[in-house]
C-alpha cells in the first residue's frame, strides 16, 4: 500500500547541510512528523499539496539568540509571530530567565508557544535586567541555582547566559565570568557570553571560554573587539576558534557592523551560527536595522557567504551548539517536521547595519512558509 500523507511539499529544492543534500526533492509529512524525503512524490498520495516550485526547503530555522520571555523581562516580547512568519521554527532565549524564574519561561513561555522555544538559564537570579544591570551587585548571582534549572531541564534549558557588558557587570566582569564558567562545567552546559563595552579584554575572555562555549554579538563595533587596532583578527580569537569556540552574531540595534564583518571574514571568522537578538526593546517599527533572521541572512548574502553556509549557520550549527543534532537542524525522516520554506527574491533591498551604513544587495531571503510540526504558517514575503 503506497503511503499518505498528510501534507506533501513538492516542486523545491532542499538545501540541508547537515545532511549534505542539495537537491530537487519532495517531504511527506504525517501528522506531526516527516515522513518521506524522495523525488517525485505524486501529489495524490496526499491529502494536501503546497507547490513550492521555484523555493528553497531547509530545516526549520533555528534563530539562536532572542528574547522572549515576554510580560516577565524588560527585554521579552511575543516572537511567536515573527518566527513563524520568517521560517523560524525554534528560538533560544538569551537569559530572560534566571534560577528564580525559569520555571516561569517553561510554564508560559516554552509550554504555550507555537515557536520551540529554548532558554539559556542566566547566572542572575531573575534573568537580564535594564537598569540596574543584573550583577552589578555579585549577591545576585546564583551559581548552583543556574546549574540545576539547567540539569534539571535539559529538555527546555541549553546553557548559561553571561552578559559582560558595564552596565550589566559594573566592575564584576572578571568574577562573573569566572563564576559562569564554573556554571557551565557544574551542569555541562555552553556558556554563552555577550561581548560588547566590556571592561577587561577579549584576549582574557576568549581564552577563559571552553570549548563549546560561544561568544555573541562578535561582530560588534563595541569595545573590546574582535579586531586589533590594525583592523587584523586578534590571534587570540582565531585560537579560541581553533579549539572550538563558538561566535555567534547576535545582530541586536547596536552588534553589526558591515566593515567589521567584512574584515574579520577577509581574515577567516566567519560565523558559526547567524543570530538576530530581536527583543522587546528595539523600539523602531520593524525592529529596526534587524528585520528579522532572513534579513540578517541577506545581509551575509551580500557580504560574500555562499548559501548553504548562511543556512548551515542558522540550521545544524545551533543544534549541534546545543547538543540537539539528534532532533533539530536536519530534515530527517521520523523527525518532528519543522521546515523553513524561503525564496531568494530578485528583488533589490537596502540593508543597513548598526553604525548607519547601508549596503545595496540585488536579492533578499524571505519565507514563504514555515511548517511547525507539521502546521503550516504563511510567510512575510
Ligand atoms: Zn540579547
Amino acid at each position: 500500500m503506497s503511503d499518505i500523507f498528510d501534507l506533501l511539499i513538492t516542486g523545491g529544492t532542499v538545501i540541508d547541510p547537515g545532511s549534505g543534500t542539495n537537491q530537487k526533492l519532495d517531504i511527506g509529512i504525517t501528522a506531526d512528523r516527516i515522513a518521506a524525503i524522495r523525488s517525485n512524490i505524486p501529489p495524490v498520495s496526499a491529502r494536501k499539496a503546497l507547490n513550492v516550485e521555484g523555493c528553497i526547503i531547509t530545516p526549520g530555522l533555528i534563530d539562536f539568540h532572542v528574547h522572549s520571555y515576554w510580560g516577565v523581562n524588560p527585554y521579552g516580547f511575543n516572537a511567536d509571530r515573527i518566527c513563524l512568519a520568517s521560517g523560524v521554527t525554534t528560538t533560544m532565549d538569551a537569559g530572560s530567565s534566571g534560577p528564580t524564574n525559569f520555571l516561569g519561561f517553561r510554564k508560559l513561555v516554552y509550554e504555550q508557544s507555537r515557536t520551540r522555544m529554548l532558554a539559556f538559564v542566566a547566572m542572575a537570579q531573575h534573568g537580564v535586567l535594564n537598569d540596574p544591570g543584573e550583577l552589578e551587585n555579585l549577591r545576585f548571582a546564583d551559581p548552583e541555582g543556574a546549574a540545576q534549572a539547567v540539569a534539571e531541564n535539559r529538555d527546555v534549558a541549553i546553557g548559561i547566559k553571561l552578559r559582560m557588558h558595564k552596565k550589566s557587570v559594573g566592575e564584576n566582569s572578571r568574577a562573573a565570568l569566572r563564576l559562569a564558567v564554573k556554571t557551565g562545567e557544574a551542569c555541562r552546559a555552553p556558556l554563552m557570553v555577550h561581548v560588547g563595552d566590556t571592561a577587561i579584554s577579549m584576549e582574557e575572555i576568549v581564552e577563559s571560554l571552553r570549548a563549546g562555549d560561544v561568544v555573541t554579538h562578535c561582530y560588534t563595533p563595541q569595545q573590546p573587539s574582535i579586531l586589533d587596532k590594525n583592523g587584523r583578527l586578534l590571534d587570540a580569537v582565531r585560537k579560541a576558534r581553533e579549539r572550538g569556540v563558538i561566535f555567534d552574531v547576535g545582530h541586536a540595534g547596536g552588534h553589526f557592523d558591515f566593515n567589521l564583518v567584512r574584515r574579520a571574514m577577509s581574515d577567516g571568522l566567519l560565523p558559526d551560527i547567524i543570530s538576530s537578538d530581536l527583543h522587546g526593546r528595539l523600539k523602531q517599527p520593524g525592529f529596526g536595522v534587524v528585520g528579522d533572521l532572513p534579513t540578517v541572512m541577506t545581509k551575509f548574502l551580500a557580504l560574500g557567504l555562499s548559501l548553504e553556509r548562511i543556512i548551515a549557520a542558522c540550521t545544524s550549527s545551533p543544534a549541534g551548539a546545543v547538543g540537539f543534532q539528534d532532533r533539530l537542524g536536519r530534515l530527517e525522516i521520523g523527525r518532528e517536521a519543522d521546515i523553513a520554506v524561503l525564496q531568494i527574491l530578485d528583488d533589490p533591498v537596502t540593508l543597513r547595519d548598526s553604525l548607519g551604513a547601508e549596503k545595496l544587495h540585488r536579492q533578499r531571503i524571505a519565507a514563504k512558509w514555515t511548517i511547525r510540526a507539521g502546521e503550516v504558517f504563511e510567510g512575510s514575503c
